[in-house]
């Protein structure tokens, strides 16, 4: 059994951006990442379907200890793959990556104070045993195997192609083709525009409408700056200033519902002029940020509507017939392919069985200590970034405040942490909060429960979890720690 300092399950963004915090801010620490999938890259090595891009734009997505440096403000796929792999190549981590190995389950020992990972080599089933002190999970929030499909009344019926954007055939020729997208989220949005490009025709079939927001795809200023100021400057500056026009957004659209509302409307409505698509599929019944807010560049989404390629129905599919869904509304749509946009499988530690001493530990049942670490759970840490801003800057935190702690339990020669509840502060709202979008209703069940206050709230609010992670003392009363016991590291 290999034993190492730390295990970080994952090579996606959050992976990676762990290892390379780690290897810089702790370089005598051991470590390895564990990665199901045969290369780096997480959700933009799987995901391979048309047009396949991020909605956040790249500056904030970026890691802020190495800045995107492009003026693309929305990244395709490929690109953010490969920067992350340009990244873990530059800080020499790459080499540190076990692919293939689908973790099962890990182990807790409270004697040995040491984790057992068992993994299985999924060429050839063989597993394989490793240990370590410290046990991080990059492992995202969804079911790799599948996306999530509902149940849609008579579908055996359909006689056409049926994809998921998850598995997208690389085969697939949509030339000619008359496609159906069922979705209205963030998949559907970037696949429109693009399939549209191929086929005879796409349509957009949503069960309601969605706040799209259309953003310039290049960022001009900061290409002019890179000429006069070094390049990295530039782009950290712009990075801060995205930073807090990202965190503005999210909060003028709190604070002011009603009249982002109408800002958000207004644009969309000058967009549509000259389509024959009424605003109505594009003014949802929620207030913004209620759901997430969908982001096209250069109203890439509203030109295909206007080119008469793409189009958009608000209904409910009430059945199938051939080539033939019918709607609700008494209206049909022909189809040769049928594409379900319909989102993600949510999973908690990519289906790892995490047991304490033999006793299987339930994360639902759990509250997250300052976004990062389980309650009750020694030694162990998930690192899940923002759902309403980037994703990596919260996760970039978090790699930082990890290594903090490390240190902290270095210098004073402890061995175990534990974050304990002592103030009953459980509550039952789950860690994605508020927001009402299907996959986080979804994965409401399954996800660690917040707080009533302090480190047990998960907070949206960069800022603030800057001064938390990267400034409060480590030592704050309510994380436990255990004194390293002299013999111990030797038996493990
Ligand atoms: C299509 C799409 C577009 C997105 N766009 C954006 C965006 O623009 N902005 C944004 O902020 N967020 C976006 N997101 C959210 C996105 O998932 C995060 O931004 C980010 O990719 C999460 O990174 P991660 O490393 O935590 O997880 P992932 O990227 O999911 O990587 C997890 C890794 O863990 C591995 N793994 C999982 N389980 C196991 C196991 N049992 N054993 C071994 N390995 C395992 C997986 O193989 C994978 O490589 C998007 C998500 C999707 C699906």
């Amino acid at each position: 059994m290999e034993a190492l300092d730390v295990l970080i399950i994952g090579a996606g963004v959050s992976g990676i951006g762990m290892a390379c915090t780690l290897s810089t801010e702790c370089p005598g620490k051991t470590f390895a990442i564990l990665e199901r999938r045969q290369r780096l890259g997480g959700t933009w090595d799987l995901f391979d379907y048309p047009g396949v891009r991020s909605d956040s734009d790249m500056l904030t997505y970026g890691y802020r200890f190495r800045p995107w440096q492009d003026a693309k403000v929305l990244a395709d796929g490929a690109t953010i793959r490969g920067y992350l792999a340009d990244t873990a190549r530059e800080y020499g981590i790459d080499q540190q990556i076990r692919y293939g190995l689908r973790i099962t389950r890990a182990d807790w020992s409270q004697a040995k104070r040491r984790w057992t990972v068992t993994a299985i080599d999924e060429a050839s089933g063989e597993t394989r045993r490793f240990s370590s002190a410290q046990l991080v999970m990059c492992t995202g929030y969804y079911n790799y195997d599948a996306g999530y499909t509902p149940e849609f009344p008579g579908i055996e019926h359909f006689s056409g192609l049926r994809v998921h954007p998850q598995h997208w055939p690389q085969d697939l020729a949509l030339a000619g083709k008359r496609v159906v997208v069922i979705g209205s989220g963030a998949t559907a949005m970037t696949l429109v525009p693009a399939v549209a490009q191929q086929a005879a025709h796409v349509t957009m079939l949503q069960r309601s409408p969605t706040y799209v927001l259309s953003v310039p795809s290049q960022d001009r200023l900061t290409a002019l700056l890179s000429h006069v100021l070094p390049k990295r400057w530039a782009f950290s500056l712009a990075r801060r200033r995205n930073t807090l026009l990202a965190r503005w957004l999210y909060q003028a659209c709190r604070r002011w519902p009603e009249r982002m509302r109408n800002f958000i409307l207004k644009q969309t409505d000058k967009h549509l002029a000259g389509s024959s698509t009424p605003l109505s599929h594009f003014t949802p019944d929620y207030m913004p940020w209620d759901q997430r807010l969908c982001i096209v560049p250069d109203a890439d989404l509203f030109e295909a509507l206007k080119s008469g390629r793409a189009s958009v129905e608000t209904d409910a599919i009430a059945g199938f017939d051939d080539r033939t869904i019918q709607l609700r509304s008494g209206k049909t749509l022909e189809a040769d392919v049928l594409v379900t946009a319909t989102g993600l499988d949510v999973q908690v530690f990519g289906g790892i069985e995490i047991l304490v001493d033999g006793r299987r530990y339930a994360p639902q049942q759990h509250m997250l200590y300052k976004g990062v670490l389980l309650e009750d759970l020694p030694n162990f840490a998930w690192i899940v970034g923002y759902t309403s801003l980037s994703w990596t800057l919260k996760a970039d935190l978090l790699s930082a405040y990890l290594c903090r702690l490390f240190k902290h339990m270095d210098s004073h020669n402890l061995d175990a942490f534990l974050a304990s509840d002592t103030q009953a502060s459980k509550t039952q709202t789950s860690i994605m909060g508020n927001l009402t979008s299907g996959y986080i209703t979804r994965a409401d069940r399954l996800m660690p429960r917040q707080g009533k206050h302090g480190p047990w709230q998960v907070s949206n609010h960069y800022p603030s979890d800057k001064l938390t992670l990267l400034e409060a003392p480590i030592d704050d009363g309510v994380l436990r720690f255990e004194r390293r016991q002299a013999g111990l590291r030797a038996a493990a």
